[in-house]
């Protein structure tokens, strides 16, 4: 049975943006799950905030970012992943806010984890040191974002990190220190921009034109007015974007006028407090979309 056979796997991760400068970690993981040869994306749906989970054909999974902290995150993974396999390759703390970070010192109690990448920026809220606390007790391996950096999940599935830059904005601006990456599987990709605002979205755009295209957006901000610059959308120009927002959230996420730029760039739009759990699956030629809570 292809489900309980073991298998071993590396995953590299490449440090290509000198090429006098090269770096690589290769960690050996023993395999117990593979659910066939998709790509899996799932927005989960913790309320209001981030949680992506990310599982590669191989069978490599990688989260970017843990909700808040109301443990809606374990349920979420409970829903997705056999309960007897608790591998998580990668986190990826997009940036130290309690909507992106909060669900992750539960995640890192319960869950095997081999590295976490985060953006050089401490935070004084209660829960990043608890997480780096709780990181380091695992002996999780710490890795800080870089634009350059490139993360092989398998011989066919890539996550790219593409900002930040070298050196991280100063301390507590932490949205626009956000990690941003992009995962390509095939003809298939997917971009995350954390909380990024607009103008560090207007500087991918100058840095990496058309490079920013992909098939599935997450909209950056959820959806904030201060995220999703128009001529952003326009050179990423997704064929599907998804909100992830909570119910009657505060901040009146998502904008309209951002609701409104989707439908003129005939985006395809999900959101989370609507639907769900919103899940991508992918052979690399086509794409399915199915949710629900
Ligand atoms: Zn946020």
């Amino acid at each position: 049975m292809k489900n309980a056979k073991i298998s071993v796997l590396k995953i590299q991760i490449g440090v290509l943006f000198f090429l006098a400068f090269f770096a690589s970690f290769i960690w050996v993981i023993t395999l117990s799950e593979n659910h066939g040869r998709n790509l899996r994306v799932t927005f989960l749906d913790v309320g209001q905030g981030d949680a992506i989970l990310i599982e590669a054909p191989s069978g490599n999974r990688v989260l970017i970012d843990g909700g808040p902290p109301s443990g809606k995150i374990l349920s979420e993974l409970g829903a997705m992943l056999p309960f007897y396999d608790k591998r998580l390759s990668v986190l990826i703390a997009t940036h130290p806010d309690q909507d992106h970070i909060g669900g992750f010192p539960d995640v890192i109690e319960r869950y095997s984890v081999e590295a976490l990448i985060e953006p050089d920026l401490y935070a004084e809220n209660g829960v990043y040191p608890a997480m780096e606390k709780d990181a380091e007790e695992k002996g999780i391996k710490k890795i800080i974002a870089r634009a350059g950096t490139i993360i092989t999940l398998d011989k066919n599935t890539t996550l790219e990190i593409l900002y930040p830059e070298k050196k991280s904005p100063p301390a507590m601006e932490t949205n626009i220190s956000s990690v941003v990456v992009k995962l390509t599987f095939g003809n298939e990709s997917f971009l995350f921009t954390g909380d990024l605002p607009l103008a560090e979205e207007k500087a991918l755009v100058l840095k990496y034109g058309e490079k920013l295209h992909v098939t599935v957006l997450k909209f950056g901000h959820h959806g904030s007015k201060s995220a999703t610059a128009p001529e952003f959308l326009a050179v990423v120009s997704p064929e599907y974007g998804v909100f992830s927002v909570g119910a009657d959230n505060k901040y009146g996420h998502p904008n309209r006028e951002v609701l409104d730029l989707a439908v003129k760039d005939k985006v395809t739009t999900y959101r989370t407090d609507q639907e769900g759990r919103i899940i991508f699956e992918t052979d690399g030629t086509t794409i399915t979309v199915s949710t629900g809570k």
